[in-house]
């Protein structure tokens, strides 16, 4: 392929063009400009394929890496789509929004070693952008019926991973969510700009196609009980996410001063659904924009005031930005779009004007002095407060689980209110029921809920065989 091969680094640079910040804050389409072929040739072919893959031990999912990318760099797509899709049931969708920087890219011996890494992420969502597009992703035929049934309680990627798995193997699979479509934070978290909805939306059809059943709008604990799902189903799984809005606990702020980060971003993936009207409820236009936070979900809210016109927007984070939760690309990628940060500052008060917030008071901060082992402290600057002019500000301080887990007294939970199951593996404390994704990690990341769910179904169909054979017997 003349540049690429092993030495394809050495003469081609990384490259993973986005839109230019002007032109994509005006809509919410994914900023990535689609590579061509060749692209996707001449950057695969940039791995060295150095012998120690410490890409794929970064990668949750053990993903094949450096096979992959040798198959993409000779064109062999079809191939590249095998391998990538054997060990994740949406390396599409991984493909644009893992936190490649500190998963298989962090570790790429390119990365290390200062040649900047393989653009990982980009070829993984190309090939399975790719096999999409040429009609190689097989609907689902199970070889045969196994005669028995899973309710997955939660169609975010953790539920549809494994309902992609056990309906492969032969379950009879209803999935179970209370929001009205299925896709979890994949649809009514996550935004556009990252994921467009059309990527999740033909994972579920051909979930859909294939035989599993979604039942939307209901929501357990209060339209269905799990004894009642547990009489249903031969095995249930719980993968429910974390939805507990951390809430902010300052003077000042009264009901609707602020807004709770889910709610408006959820708000505007239904408006890029067509869901909802163009409407000003949870709408940036015009408005001066606090967001409170660090996390990547802090990073979703400001790019999305952004894009729907906000005069300015400001991120208050309590630490710096080396030791923010969120990833370093998409700060750089707020930033590029005209976000202003405002480390080292934590929310003190809201101050209001007329009955409405008018501005956030912060105190700034200042970090202890590094301990090994230790995650700095944070301590007030005396005299340091600061006033941030706001009309708009959202409360992204990240999630814990809801109480609703608790709705079986004999289900045990950790004491972080997660689901608590079996030391590797899945089992809860009750006999047939599995938990899965956030519900057991608290919020992590959708790399980790496709890893659970695909072990957890591997785990289920375990106990379904033994539940078979010892029948029998
Ligand atoms: P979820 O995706 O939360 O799905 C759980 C499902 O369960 C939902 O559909 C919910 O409606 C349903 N449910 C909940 N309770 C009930 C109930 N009682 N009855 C019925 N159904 C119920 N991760 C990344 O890797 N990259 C990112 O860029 C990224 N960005 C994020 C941005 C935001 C705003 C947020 C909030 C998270 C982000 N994450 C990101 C984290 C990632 O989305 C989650 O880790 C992942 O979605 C967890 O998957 P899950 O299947 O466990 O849960
Ligand atoms: Fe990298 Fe995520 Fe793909 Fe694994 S799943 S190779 S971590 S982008």
């Amino acid at each position: 392929k003349g540049t690429s091969g092993p030495k394809g680094f050495v003469v081609q640079p990384r490259r993973l063009p986005k839109t230019t910040a002007s032109v994509r804050v005006q809509d919410f389409g994914e900023i990535i400009v689609k590579p061509t072929t060749e692209n996707i040739e001449v950057q695969a072919g940039r791995c060295t394929d150095c012998g120690v893959p410490f890409c794929q031990n970064a990668c949750p999912l053990q993903n094949n890496i450096p096979d992959w990318l040798g198959l993409s760099a000779e064109d062999e797509m079809r191939e590249a789509w095998r391998v990538a899709s054997a060990t994740s049931t949406m390396p599409e969708i991984c493909g644009r929004i893992c936190p490649q920087d500190r998963l298989c890219e962090g570790s790429c011996t390119l990365n290390q070693s200062g040649w900047e890494a393989v653009t990982i992420g980009s070829v993984e969502a190309f090939i399975g952008d790719t096999a999409f597009d040429n009609g190689w992703v097989e609907p689902i035929r199970p070889a045969h019926e196994r005669g028995q049934s899973v309710g997955i309680v939660g169609a975010g990627p953790a539920g549809l991973a494994a309902a992609d798995r056990l309906r492969s193997a032969g379950y009879a699979v209803t999935v179970y969510d209370r929001h009205d479509r299925p896709g979890g934070l994949l649809i009514y978290g996550i935004p556009g700009f990252k994921l467009e909805k059309r990527v999740v939306q033909r994972r579920t059809d051909r979930l859909i196609e294939g035989g599993v059943e979604f039942v939307q709008n209901c929501n357990l604990g209060v339209d269905v009980t799990l004894d009642e799902l547990r009489e249903k189903h031969d095995a249930v799984l719980l993968a429910m996410g974390v939805y507990q809005a951390r809430a902010l606990s300052v003077p000042g702020g009264g009901p609707g001063d602020t807004v709770p980060a889910l709610d408006f971003l959820i708000h505007q993936n239904r408006r890029d659904l067509g869901e909802v009207d163009n409407d000003t409820w949870h709408n940036a236009k015009g408005r001066k924009v606090v967001v409170i936070g660090g996390g990547d979900t802090a990073m979703d809210c400001v790019r999305t005031a952004i894009r729907q016109g906000a005069e300015s927007v400001v991120c208050l984070y309590r630490r710096d930005r080396d030791n923010m939760p969120g990833s370093a690309r998409e700060v750089q990628n707020a930033e590029e779009e005209g976000v202003v940060f405002e480390w080292l500052g934590a929310p003190k008060a809201l101050m209001s004007r007329d009955g409405t917030v008018s501005s956030v008071r912060a105190a700034r901060m200042a970090l202890s002095e590094p301990e090994f082992g230790k995650r700095r402290e944070i301590v007030p600057v005396p005299g340091g407060d600061f006033d941030l002019q706001a009309d708009l500000v959202i409360e992204a301080l990240g999630f814990e689980p809801e109480e609703f887990a608790a709705h079986h007294n004999e289900l045990s939970l950790t004491q972080w209110n997660t689901v608590a199951v079996a030391r590797s593996g899945f089992a809860t404390s009750l006999p047939g029921v599995y938990a899965a994704g956030d519900a057991v990690r608290g919020a992590s990341l959708v790399v980790w809920a496709v890893r659970d769910g695909q072990d957890a179904a591997a785990e289920i169909d375990r106990y379904l065989r033994t539940q078979t054979e010892e029948q029998a017997a």
